[in-house]
């Protein structure tokens, strides 16, 4: 029996790629192995959002190549740089035997046969035409014992923010058809998962035959489905529906990523993010009326080319205003083919040591703000969803709040119960405290027919 090891770089939907790959691998002669030096297929599953990602992946290529000497292992690239390389990236890597883009997946089986019979390098990276495009369906045995999954809704991107890579690697967007999407869930809620997280790069243009806000909805009254979740929203599509939805429907947890990307409205023109600071701060404001108390979350990008003192001036202060609980912010790294990467002469390239010296500034500013947050929940007893034992500490049981707080804490419910926690500490990071009530058991899951797809085997390297 042959064994495959698969490692993920990037953000939760190529994981769920992985996810799939390991499915249909499964369904071959091969076995999965958590050891990359005792795979005889490895296969990197590739980000190409930041040069940072793809140079990790780069690395990653070169020690698995000591692998493949060793015992002649076949080594496959998979994912956005596969997409953006094709065939460059085989004269790149004399060793690689195959490239193959996120709509071949399915095809794996032929095109490993085609490497393995016919001794042939092999680069699959078409798109398939977005009314012919079949979303692979989860097997909801890769989802047993877990108690929250992912979802996805949608593929690809129609918009074109200047900086960014995804519709060059990810294609047109396309909607996956809403009765699969409620299936899927229901598939998952009979193994005993209770929290989704639907996941698209622009959710919010959802047009799988209802629009997102019914779709969430729908999903929350899923017999099982206790908490509903989603990302990646664009804030032009941000509708009053989909607020209003956070009004009526208790399950979908009050979180909002909102990726801003930046404070200063020239910059946000030059990004072609198509609203203006105001427009965004008025969205927020009416989805915080809906739902007092919701956690917002963003992303944001310094030293986009042009960006002056004043406009990241701008960001820290809207940083301030929004008082976001988390962000997720990132250096500017030019990529290949983008508007901005084109232009970035024309608009004026910001020096390294200035990206990275307002990086810092923005990150202590965003430290202080989420360790405020956190602190306000010393005292209070917050209801949390248990996901299994503390990474840091398997004594204690961890969990998220609805605002998507994580939580470490003393207690002894199970995976898959909701228990109220006294919070008792906080960092900016992570709450800590300990379980005073149990809400509710978890829902007893008959044993499997057939044991499930093995996914150990999946190595995540996510940014
Ligand atoms: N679809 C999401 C949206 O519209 O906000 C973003 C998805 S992208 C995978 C995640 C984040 O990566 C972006 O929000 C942006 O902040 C960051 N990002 C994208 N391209 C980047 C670049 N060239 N340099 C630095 N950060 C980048
Ligand atoms: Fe990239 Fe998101 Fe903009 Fe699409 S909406 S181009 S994924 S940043």
């Amino acid at each position: 029996m042959k064994r495959y090891f698969i490692h993920t770089f990037g953000c939760q939907m190529n994981v769920n790629d992985s996810l799939r790959m390991s499915e249909v691998l499964g369904k071959l002669e091969y076995r999965p192995t958590p050891v990359a030096e005792e795979a005889d297929l490895i296969i990197l599953n590739t980000c190409s959002i930041r040069e940072k990602a793809e140079d990790k992946m780069l690395s990653a290529l070169g020690r698995y190549r000591t692998v493949k000497l060793a015992r002649g292992t076949l080594l496959g690239v998979g994912g956005c740089v596969a997409q953006q390389e094709k065939d460059k990236l085989l004269k790149k890597v004399p060793y690689l035997d195959f490239v193959f883009g996120p709509d071949s997946i399915a095809k794996l089986p032929d095109i490993i046969g085609r490497v393995q019979g016919e001794r042939e390098r092999v680069v699959e990276t078409a798109w398939v035409d977005s009314e012919e495009y079949v979303f692979p369906r989860a097997d909801p045995e890769t989802s047993r014992g877990k108690v929250t999954e992912f979802v996805t809704v949608m593929k690809g991107c129609d918009n074109v923010c200047s900086f960014c890579v995804v519709p060059h690697t990810r294609g047109r967007e396309v909607s996956r058809a809403f009765p699969e999407v409620l299936a899927e869930v229901a598939d998952l809620a009979k193994v005993g998962v209770r929290e989704v997280t639907l996941i698209g790069q622009n959710v919010n243009s959802y047009q799988g035959g209802v629009s997102f806000a019914q779709l969430l909805l729908r999903t929350a009254e899923v017999p099982g489905i206790e908490r509903v979740r989603f990302t990646t929203s664009h804030p032009h599509d941000l509708s009053d529906e989909l607020i209003e939805a956070f009004r009526t429907q208790p399950k979908i947890m009050p979180h909002f990523h909102l990726p801003v990307q930046s404070g200063s409205n020239p910059v946000l023109k030059r990004m072609r993010r198509d609203y203006t600071v105001v427009q965004y701060l008025e969205r927020l404001e009416k989805l915080r009326a809906a739902r007092p108390g919701i956690a917002v979350t963003t992303d944001i990008i310094v030293g986009f080319p042009g960006e002056t003192e004043e406009d990241f001036a701008l960001t820290l202060e809207l940083t301030e205003k929004v008082r976001y609980e988390n962000q997720f912010s990132f250096i500017y790294s030019p990529r290949p083919k983008t508007g901005a990467a084109l232009k970035e002469d024309e608009w004026g390239p910001v020096p390294h040591e200035v990206k990275i010296e307002r990086l810092e500034r923005l990150q202590k500013i965003q430290r202080r703000i989420s360790g405020e947050h956190t602190a306000s929940q010393v005292g209070l007893e917050v209801e949390v969803m248990v996901e299994g034992h503390s990474r840091y500490n398997p004594a204690k049981r961890f969990g998220r709040t609805p605002e998507n707080r994580t939580v470490n804490f003393e207690g002894d419910a199970p995976a898959g119960a909701f228990v109220k926690v006294l919070v008792e500490s906080a960092t900016p990071n992570q709450l800590s405290g300990k379980q005073t009530v149990v809400l509710s058991q978890p829902v007893v899951v008959p044993p499997a027919d057939l044991p499930g797809p093995d996914v150990s085997c999946v190595v995540a390297d996510v940014a």
